[in-house]
């Protein structure tokens, strides 16, 4: 029964409980060959097909404006970006070849992450098969970020009032440089960022709080801050939206990681990050972050991992959510 239930909503595109953000333009960005792997988009796309979802379940993403670009980055940038104007020195701190496609891309990630944020608002979790651009500065970009997609979301929601404060989890492989700096004096929205140190960036802005791991660390070093910082920091700041970079990239077989941290210690940061602000509340707005295992399929299925754990908090929670709103 539970079953031809499951079939029939699945037909109706009801079968997840939650929404998924997605362009088929995001894998058809053409960079040449690149580490950058935009085929893992497609790949997880097609995971969340599998896991049972129907049209009705994907919001397409629309192109961020102008306008919002501009509540993160500077009209110089802005101007430049989209007339794609950047100078050699500007191209080589991004590392990707420019071109219009490029830019396309870079601005349906930021709007697909401004819609994730407004749905994760609206019904508590949502997911943005994209996204995570966090070292992107207001005047310029870096490592394969035009944009800093999870600023724009959180500025925007903020200049509408739709939040007074956020929260950033970042769990990429790589400090979150853009996003600590751009959020460095605005005592409104939290940054955490655990990753390893001895490799890009360079410079690491702090972000409010850091953990910093070393070569070689594996699953307990990586575990064992989250389990200090998570749920205590959502208890004391007590944010009204976590935005979560799920990257794929600490991962141990992923080519630009030195650590040793395993895919299902990977999935159990997901549940801790997750499920911990599901328990009090907190609307969490996923996005994706890097991966680039040498075997794509690997990337993609850390990733799904991180859209099953948002699965099994959602429905973990949403009983008890439900009646802490009833009983407001
Ligand atoms: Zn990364």
């Amino acid at each position: 029964m539970a079953a031809l239930v499951d079939s029939i909503l699945s037909l109706l595109g009801w079968k997840l409980p939650f929404k998924f953000v997605y362009s088929n333009e995001y894998w058809m960005m053409d960079i040449g060959p690149h580490v950058f792997p935009v085929r893992k988009y497609r790949l997880l796309y097609e995971g969340v097909i599998a896991l049972g979802a129907g049209r009705g379940d994907f919001i397409e993403a629309k192109p961020v404006s102008e306008k919002d670009l501009l509540l993160v980055h500077t009209p110089k940038y802005v101007r430049k970006a989209m007339s794609g104007n950047l100078s050699s020195l500007e191209l080589q701190a991004l590392e990707l070849p420019f071109s219009p496609a490029v830019l396309r891309f870079f601005m349906l990630m930021t709007g697909g992450t401004i819609q994730t944020v407004e749905e994760a608002l609206r019904i508590g979790l949502a997911v943005h098969l994209g996204g995570g651009f966090h070292h992107a500065f207001p005047d310029h970009g870096e490592g394969f970020c035009l944009f800093n997609d999870v600023a724009v979301a959180i500025e925007k929601a903020k200049q509408e009032g739709k939040i007074e404060r956020a929260m950033v989890v970042d769990c990429d492989l790589h400090q979150g440089n853009g996003t600590a700096y751009i959020f460095a004096r605005k005592d409104y929205v939290f940054t955490f960022s655990i990753h390893q140190m001895d490799i890009y960036p360079s410079e690491k802005p702090p972000s409010n709080v850091d953990v910093g791991l070393w070569s070689g660390d594996a699953d307990l070093a990586y575990l064992q801050p989250l389990l200090s910082y998570f749920p205590r920091l959502y208890e004391e700041f007590r944010p009204d939206l976590v935005v979560y970079i799920a990257g794929a990239d600490p991962y141990r077989r992923d080519m630009l990681s030195g650590l040793d941290v395993s895919a299902a210690a990977l999935k159990k940061r997901d549940r801790i990050v997750i499920e911990g602000a599901r328990k009090l509340g907190i609307p969490v707005a996923v996005v994706l972050g890097g991966g680039y295992a040498a075997e794509i399929e690997e990337t993609v299925n850390i990733h799904l991992n991180t859209i099953r754990e948002a699965i099994r908090a959602w429905k973990k929670t949403q009983l008890a959510v439900t009646s802490l709103t009833q009983s407001e």
